[in-house]
């Protein structure tokens, strides 16, 4: 095994700190502390080889690297309980100056709305988030996993059910505006929606798209393409596996010298790489 990758929704600082997960209920989580003793958290070539990131960052560097040819400056959006986008620009994940970029959940699409758990006020996660769609629909309370959520969701939309459509037209218009917003600010010509949004993107594009075209000022001669992930829910894993080689890519030696001496057990050469 060459490392593991932890994929966390929430902020993830240098050394693997989650300062801040909320819908998690974590607070200054130091995982490789909570790791010690463990060989993943055992550095190699001063490196620990476990990676710990923001899920939504996860997910768009999966969707770069192993998602279809296209564009090389796209969101990748990642609907759960909470919204985290990925941004990626000229081909190279965007991290903001303190590595917090991302949290398009927070934008406030109602700026007299509904208080979020973030202390703000009428939050994109508030509408578009899995549990205001589950409320939306009539399913409050159901307490199902993303991917149990968005298929129950997509089975319910499939068969016409008026709550989910109309809890997925208005998740959808949220979004939109939310979207606009980056769109208008970054110039990205590529929205991808993934996570629980993927297989909810029959219903959510139509509105999505609707909102990029009246809000987006280019929109009419530059059009944004929006489409589900390629790799579905499992962009984050795809994104870790491609971190963790990345880290041995760019310090191979001390790597090497660890797996010459290993065997096949931590770090050996006849494992999977992640
Ligand atoms: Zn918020």
């Amino acid at each position: 095994m060459a490392g593991a990758a932890l994929a966390v929704p929430g902020l993830v600082g240098d050394g693997g700190l989650v300062r801040l997960a909320p819908n998690l209920g974590w607070r200054y989580v130091d995982v490789p502390a909570l790791l010690a003793g463990h060989p993943l958290a055992a550095p190699v070539d001063g490196i620990p080889p476990l990676v710990v990131d923001n899920e939504a960052n996860l997910a768009a560097l999966g969707e770069l690297h192993a998602g279809p040819p296209g564009s090389a400056s796209f969101l990748h959006i990642t609907g759960e309980i909470g919204i985290g986008a990925g941004i990626v620009l000229d081909g190279v994940l965007y991290r903001g100056a303190r590595g917090w970029s991302g949290e398009i959940g927070h934008i406030p699409v109602q700026p007299q709305g509904r208080p979020c758990r973030c202390g703000g006020q009428g939050c994109l996660e508030r509408y578009a988030g899995q549990e205001a769609i589950l409320a939306a629909a009539g399913l409050a309370g159901a307490d199902l996993p993303a991917d149990t959520a968005a298929t129950r969701l997509a089975d319910l939309a499939g068969a016409g059910d008026p709550a989910a459509l109309a809890a997925l037209a208005d998740a959808g218009t949220a979004l939109g505006v939310a979207v606009s917003g980056v769109v208008n600010l970054l110039d990205l010509d590529t929205v991808v929606l993934g996570g629980g949004y993927a297989p909810l993107a029959p219903w959510l594009r139509p509105p999505v798209v609707e909102e990029i075209s009246r809000r987006v000022l280019t929109a009419a001669w530059s059009p944004v393409t929006v489409r589900p992930a390629a790799l579905g829910a499992r962009s984050a894993a795809v994104g870790g596996a491609a971190s963790v080689i990345r880290r041995i890519v760019e310090r191979p030696v001390g790597w090497l010298a660890t797996s010459s001496t290993s065997g096949s057990t931590a770090r050996g050469t006849t494992a999977s790489p992640c």
